[in-house]
Formats: C-alpha cells, sequence, structure tokens
C-alpha cells in the first residue's frame, strides 16, 4: 500500500492532486520545472524536487529525470494529473518495472484508446454507433470513402489530441492537400503521421461520459457534460447534466460508455466522449485515459470526489458506490479562465498577477494555483483558473456564475474573464440551445460588428 504520491504535473491539476492525497493521509512530493519553483503546488506538497529546465521535453516529459526523482524521494505511487505524461504507455510501463503504482489505467487500456482510430474500431466492434468514417491510413483508400460518405469530411490523426490535428475537408480537390497538412502537422504534434476519416457533422453537440473502473471489474459512470462551447476544438465552458440531453439519450450514453469501459476492463477515470447530431444520435468519438480538466463539475453534481477515488482504486480498493447511488444533484457549469487576450486573436499573456480577487460565497468554488504577486511561466498551457458555479438548478447556476464573473478580478495579464462574461449574457447559451459551432459563429460576428463599428 502506498503512503507517499509523486505528483508529476503542475498547475492547477497538481494543487488539485496535492488536495485529495491530504484528505487521505498520503504524504506528497512535487517534481517541479525550474520555471515552477515559487508555484502553489510546490509551496504545498510536503516535498518538492526539481526535475529539470523549463521546457516540458526538458522536465513534465523527461522521464528518466522523474522517474529518478521518484526514486530518490521514495514515493511509491505517481499521479500523472492530465496532459504531459497522463497517456504515455512508454511511463506507465516504466513505473511498473519500476514497482511505481501510475495512478491512472493499464498500459493495455491506453493502447486500445490512446489511438484514435483504434478505440472507434474497437467501439465499432461492441456494437458502439460510430459516425460514418475510415480508420485506415491510407490516402487513396480515405478519398475513396470520404466520396461515398460525402462532404464535408473531417481529417483527424489517430494520435491527436487538445483539438489538434484534425481539419475539415469541404470539396474532394483539397482533399489531398489538407491531407498532407493534417499529416505533417501530426508528425511535428504527436511524432506519428496515421490519419483517419469521418463524416463531418455541422452543429454537433459535444457530449461526454466520465467513468471511474476498479481493479475488480466494476464500472460506475456519471452524468453527461456538454462541452459544446468550444474554440478551435477547444473546450472553453463545460455544464452538467446537458441542457440538451433527454433521459432516454442518457440512458444510451450510460450504456454505451459502461459496455466500452467493461469490455476493456478499464481501471481508473476515465471519459468516453460523444458527439450528438442534431437528432439526438450518440456517436462514440473518443476516450480520454486520464482525469480531465472539467472534472469539478461532474464532482459537483455527483457529489463524489473523482481524484481521491482515482486514487483508492490504483491502490486496489473496489469502488465503495455503484451504479444505483449516482444521481443528479443540481446542475454545475465551469469556465476556463486563460491568460489570453481575446481582443488580439487569444495570444498567450503570460506575466505577472499585480492583484487578484476570487469570487466566493455559496455555489462557487475555484480551483487555480495563482496567487497575487504569481508570475505565469510562458512555457506552458494558458488555463490560469477554473471557476465552477453550482445551483439547484441550471438557473441558479447561471445566475451564480454572472456574479461570480462580476466578482473576480486578475490584473497584471489579460484573460478570457470577458469573453466569459458576454457568453454567459448571450441568449443563445441561456437558452441551452448550443452547438460545437456556435461559439465560433458569435466571435465571427462580433469581429465584423467591430469592422462595421471601426
Ligand atoms: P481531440 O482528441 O483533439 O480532443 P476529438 O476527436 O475529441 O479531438 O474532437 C474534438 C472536437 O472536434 C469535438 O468536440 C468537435 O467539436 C470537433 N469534431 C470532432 N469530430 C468531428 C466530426 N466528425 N464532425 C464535426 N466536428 C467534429
Amino acid at each position: 500500500m502506498f503512503k507517499k504520491v509523486f505528483v508529476a504535473n503542475r498547475g492547477e491539476i497538481a494543487l488539485r492532486i496535492i488536495r485529495s492525497c491530504k484528505e487521505l493521509g498520503l504524504s506528497t512530493v512535487i517534481g517541479f520545472s525550474e520555471a515552477d519553483r515559487d508555484s502553489l503546488p510546490v509551496q504545498l506538497a510536503d516535498e518538492k524536487i526539481c526535475i529539470g529546465p523549463a521546457p516540458a521535453s526538458e522536465s513534465y516529459l523527461n522521464i528518466p529525470s522523474i522517474v529518478g526523482a521518484i526514486e530518490i524521494t521514495k514515493a511509491q505511487a505517481v499521479h500523472p494529473g492530465y496532459g504531459f505524461l497522463a497517456e504515455s504507455i512508454q511511463f506507465v510501463e516504466i513505473c511498473k518495472a519500476s514497482g511505481i503504482t501510475f495512478i491512472g489505467p493499464t498500459s493495455n487500456n491506453i493502447q486500445l484508446m490512446g489511438d484514435k482510430a483504434l478505440a472507434r474500431k474497437t467501439a465499432k466492434s461492441y456494437k458502439i454507433p460510430v459516425i460514418a468514417g475510415y480508420e485506415e491510413n491510407m490516402l487513396n483508400d480515405a478519398l475513396a470513402h470520404a466520396r461515398k460518405i460525402g462532404f464535408p469530411v473531417i481529417i483527424k490523426a489517430s494520435a491527436g489530441g487538445g483539438g489538434r490535428g484534425m481539419r475539415k475537408v469541404n470539396t474532394i480537390e483539397e482533399f489531398v492537400k489538407l491531407w498532407n497538412t493534417c499529416q505533417e502537422e501530426a508528425k511535428a504534434s504527436f511524432g506519428e503521421d496515421a490519419l483517419y476519416v469521418e463524416k463531418f457533422l455541422e452543429r454537433p453537440k459535444h457530449i461526454e461520459i466520465q467513468l471511474l473502473g476498479d481493479k475488480k471489474g466494476n464500472i460506475v459512470v456519471f452524468p453527461e457534460r456538454d462541452c459544446s462551447i468550444q474554440r478551435r476544438h477547444q473546450k472553453l465552458i463545460e455544464e452538467s447534466p446537458s441542457p440538451s440531453v433527454s433521459a432516454p439519450l442518457r440512458k444510451k450514453l450510460y450504456k454505451y460508455a459502461s459496455r466500452l469501459a467493461k469490455r476493456i476492463g478499464y481501471q481508473s477515470a476515465g471519459t468516453v466522449e460523444f458527439l450528438a447530431d442534431s437528432d439526438n444520435n450518440p456517436y462514440f468519438i473518443e476516450m480520454n485515459t486520464r482525469i480531465q480538466v472539467e472534472h469539478p463539475i461532474t464532482e459537483l453534481v455527483s457529489g463524489i470526489d473523482m481524484v481521491k477515488h482515482q486514487i483508492l482504486v490504483a491502490r486496489g480498493d473496489k469502488l465503495p458506490f455503484s451504479q444505483k447511488d449516482i444521481t443528479i444533484r443540481g446542475h454545475a457549469i465551469e469556465c476556463r479562465i486563460n491568460a489570453e487576450d481575446p481582443s488580439r486573436n487569444f495570444m498567450p499573456s503570460p506575466g505577472r498577477i499585480k492583484k487578484l480577487i476570487l469570487p466566493g460565497g455559496p455555489g462557487i468554488r475555484v480551483d487555480t494555483h495563482i496567487y497575487e504577486g504569481y508570475t505565469i511561466p510562458p512555457y506552458y498551457d494558458s488555463l490560469i483558473l477554473k471557476l465552477i458555479a453550482y445551483g439547484m438548478n441550471r438557473t441558479e447556476a447561471i445566475y451564480r456564475m454572472q456574479r461570480a464573473l462580476e466578482e473576480i478580478q486578475i490584473e497584471g495579464v489579460a484573460t478570457t474573464v470577458p469573453l466569459h462574461k458576454r457568453i454567459f449574457n448571450h441568449p443563445v447559451f441561456l437558452s441551452g440551445r448550443y452547438s460545437t459551432k456556435w461559439l465560433e459563429n458569435f466571435l465571427a460576428s462580433e469581429q465584423e460588428q467591430e469592422k462595421k463599428e471601426a
């Protein structure tokens, strides 16, 4: 049984992991890069050790350095958070060979779901619906299939993630060119250039199911999250439950997600992602084999600490609840606050936080690693704060979020707060009838308006 957990991550998720460890009576060690020496998780962990210079390739992605740090500090388990090494088969296997418990799924789980084309095939073989498409990495055959299913289609990198490595293709003529662009991008971003093709859905909803699996074969699924408010395929706002998912659709989503997790013997926190078309038919798109950024809304709605149970199942514990214990208790919404300037095409805005006033009061949760005087380094993801509102129902959660967005003050860097304020006052968002297309259209229309006024 492990007593000391190594946190192989940074920022808000590192802090989130430390908090659950503390509540479980586990001691923590954080591995930090030179750029993160003054960060909050480094201050709050029981022990700290530097794992390398600022660039992630030399620190947070540096397996020999991290494994060495785990051994030096005598930690018995490692939590990878999200991003970095969370879905690295190589890291999971090295941990196993070194007797370190990896707080996450098995390497086999990651292998099956990490490759998105293989994940599609696997889901199909379990009779889980997928969008019409073609999984083989063969240009000519892919083009032939694209013609058959009809344009527009979307070319995706099998190793893709974070909304990168995909391209919408509107016509036959641009297919080959965009295939090549995607291939180059995939190679540069993920080190692998395999691609696959799907029919492009015009106004889908992104709906996902968080689940927990233990090592005894138990799977519990949680109320869906709607993550359709996106920019460049990246989530900006998530809510649970989804304003557009009916009880029968929820039942289907639960059934497909738990079938997939059971059939692959999934053992950890994970998320099965779906797109729902305009007729509310769900299609599997991928599975994330890690804890996700948006897990807090599920925690608020279900009353279950996802990170704590992820740690406990890694220790070999049986899940202490079953499917019948899971109900929807109210409504939760999360705003991802990034240090980016929405008025300058979302350019990253690192720098020193000169003033910070955090919102609070009933139903507000803030997950963040920033504090007044902290300097946001330029090397990593621009997520600096997750503002989460909870209410008895969607209306109350929205009122609370609107209030919290008025209360929050972050000075010294540009943030996405002004954009969140506009979204939370927009009739389409308030109606709940939005698709993955909506935010991009809204931003484009705002730009148009600005041009006219200029
Ligand atoms: P990633 O692994 O990079 O997160 P996903 O496959 O999960 O990529 O897709 C991310 C987003 O891209 C989706 O939420 C959706 O907005 C868009 N998308 C993906 N596949 C399709 C599709 N077939 N049609 C329309 N939009 C899609």
